[in-house]
């Protein structure tokens, strides 16, 4: 079997850094933009950006539905921030006309930790990590609620930041954004990628 490749959905946002991550772990990747794209790949990585811009180019796009479907069939995804927004079952605050994917049950506020000025960073222990993890927040949704089946990763004061449910991990935070891609790694070895 050819080596697997890890899609970045690059509609809009902080893909490329996502790209630089997941090849420092020695993994193939692929910008993802349209429907014939999402054939090609055996996980995905949705990046932080502008969560309503980027629900809008889904749709706009074709990738909305089949993406749901992919994701309905076990395919292993990897949001971050507005990724997270996106793949949550609740989205509060949200503009009315944002969808989100429900493929992880949390209800996530958008920027939940309040607006530009109050972005901050912070290291975080993680489950798996023998170290913290330096983690930045940038206009970040804060989880508000989580589904029986979710298991927390990370938390930072009390509030899930890193979570998991099935073949979908969300992290409130940008682990791209740091040269430290232990969550990327993480992510790519839970699903036998690398
Ligand atoms: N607040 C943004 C949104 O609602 C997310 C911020 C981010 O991805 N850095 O989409």
């Amino acid at each position: 079997m050819s080596a697997s490749i890890v899609g970045v959905l690059a509609l809009q946002g902080a893909f490329v850094a996502h790209e630089r991550a997941l090849r420092s772990v020695g993994a193939s990747t692929l910008q993802v933009r349209i429907p014939a794209d999402l054939d090609k790949v055996q996980a995905l990585v949705m990046p932080g950006g502008e969560s309503t811009t980027m629900s809008k180019l889904l749709v706009s796009s074709g990738l909305f539905d089949v993406l749901a479907d992919r994701l309905h069939d076990g395919l292993p995804v990897f949001g971050t921030c507005a990724g997270m927004i996106l793949l949550a079952t609740e989205v509060l605050d949200g503009r009315e006309d944002q969808r989100s994917l429900g493929a992880i049950d949390v209800s996530v506020r958008r920027n939940g930790y309040g607006r530009q000025v109050d972005s901050f960073e912070t290291d975080i222990p993680v489950t798996g990590l023998s170290n913290p993890f330096h983690a930045v927040f940038i206009r970040a949704p804060k989880v508000e609620r989580l589904g029986a089946g979710v298991e927390v990763l990370a938390e930072c004061e009390g509030v899930p930041v890193l979570a998991r449910e099935g073949s979908v991990t969300v992290a409130s935070f940008h682990p791209e954004l740091t040269p430290d891609a232990r969550l990327h790694e993480q992510f790519l070895r839970h699903h036998s990628i690398i």
